[in-house]
């Protein structure tokens, strides 16, 4: 965790960085929070208190800046304003302590969000700074420049991002020097790997970011079980990872003893014999190339063919009825190879 305090305090020599390290091969993203002097220690693989370092599963970083709600920063935003114009000591004293405490739970909660850390001790610091400014109209104007670009990616996902999540071309939108600058660490010394440093918006570490995961061939994918963000090598992955894709598994057969209690194999058969053929509907329904629907319906004439065959053991007593469903369940793995989870 990082040790930072929002209080009324000097405000730092050193500048606020945020790093970021998107390694697409391990499917992993690093980043760290701090000065820029906690940074680079930490970046060679020393503890800092000082310093937040992260390691967690590529996309989060992205997620994090799209779920963080926007109202909230506004909130602390206005209140820090309230307290640089505040004439009395106790009005700028109660609207830093209702800031800090909005920023801090942006910050920590549910979790260590590296985004909204580094987002809060910027806007804190420069509130810092204008406070010994004498001209505090001149401050205000410049407090309120400097948070409005902070909080910009926040609560929405800037248009580039959204165009990512639809699986769209990126078009970039227009965007002004402040908006677009960006520091690339080359490898130095014992730090073997590249990372992207900005000391102001958020957004162009985002595009960065973006564009690296981009380059490794990855495309950005929901979990059709959880709901999360993750990377994966082509379009048919449809599970974020072995939990899910176990816990889905599981899910279908319960839904497929749902579906089959009480049938006799009569009846076992025409359901699933319903449930390969909607899935084509849907197939044709949706515009699917007409080699996919010739797979699909191919596999489904050979699955009927069999299940004829199976079934006919049942009635002769050759087999049992739960055999002959669980059979039929295995099966419906290869219809759903060839349509994807729909
Ligand atoms: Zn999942």
């Amino acid at each position: 965790m990082l040790e930072y305090r929002f209080e009324h305090t000097e405000p730092l020599t050193w500048r606020v960085i945020l790093a970021v390290r998107a390694d697409a091969k391990q499917r992993k993203e690093q980043i760290w929070v701090g000065t820029e002097l906690e940074v680079e220690r930490a970046l060679r693989g020393k503890e800092d208190a000082a310093c937040l370092a992260l390691t967690q599963p590529l996309g989060v970083f992205w997620c994090e800046v799209g779920q963080t709600p926007a109202e909230r920063w506004n909130k602390a935003f206005a209140a820090l304003c309230r307290a640089l114009a505040a004439r009395r000591a106790a009005e700028r004293k109660k609207q830093e302590e209702n800031a800090a405490a909005i920023l801090s739970q942006l910050a920590e909660e549910p979790a260590a969000n590296a985004a909204a850390w580094y987002a809060a001790i910027q806007i804190w610091e420069m509130y810092l700074r204008c406070c010994r400014g004498r001209d505090r109209q001149k401050a205000m104007v410049a407090f309120r420049q400097f948070a409005e670009l902070m909080i910009l990616p926040f609560g929405e996902y800037t248009s580039e991002m959204l165009q990512w999540r639809r699986e769209k071309p990126v078009t970039l939108v227009w965007n002004d020097r402040a908006d677009a600058k960006l520091e690339v660490w080359y490898p130095q010394g014992k730090i073997p790997f590249e990372c992207a440093v900005t000391d102001g918006s958020l957004r162009p570490a985002l595009i960065y970011y973006r564009q690296r995961i981009l380059d490794a061939g990855l495309l950005m994918r929901q979990c059709s079980h959880c709901g999360k963000i993750f990377f994966a090598g082509d379009a048919r992955s449809t599970l974020c990872g072995e939990r899910c894709r176990k816990a889905s598994k599981k899910a279908a057969r319960q839904d497929f003893e749902e579906r089959n209690k009480g049938l006799d194999c009569e009846q076992a058969y025409a359901r699933e014999y319903m449930f390969w053929y909607n899935r084509i509907s849907k197939l044709k329904k949706n515009s699917a190339p007409p080699e996919q629907i010739g797979r699909a319906k191919a596999a489904l004439k050979q699955f009927s063919s069999e299940a004829l065959k199976q079934k006919q053991l049942v009635k002769q007593g050759d087999m049992t009825d739960a055999k002959f469903v669980a059979w039929m369940l295995g099966q419906e793995k290869m219809i759903l190879a060839i349509c994807g989870k729909v």
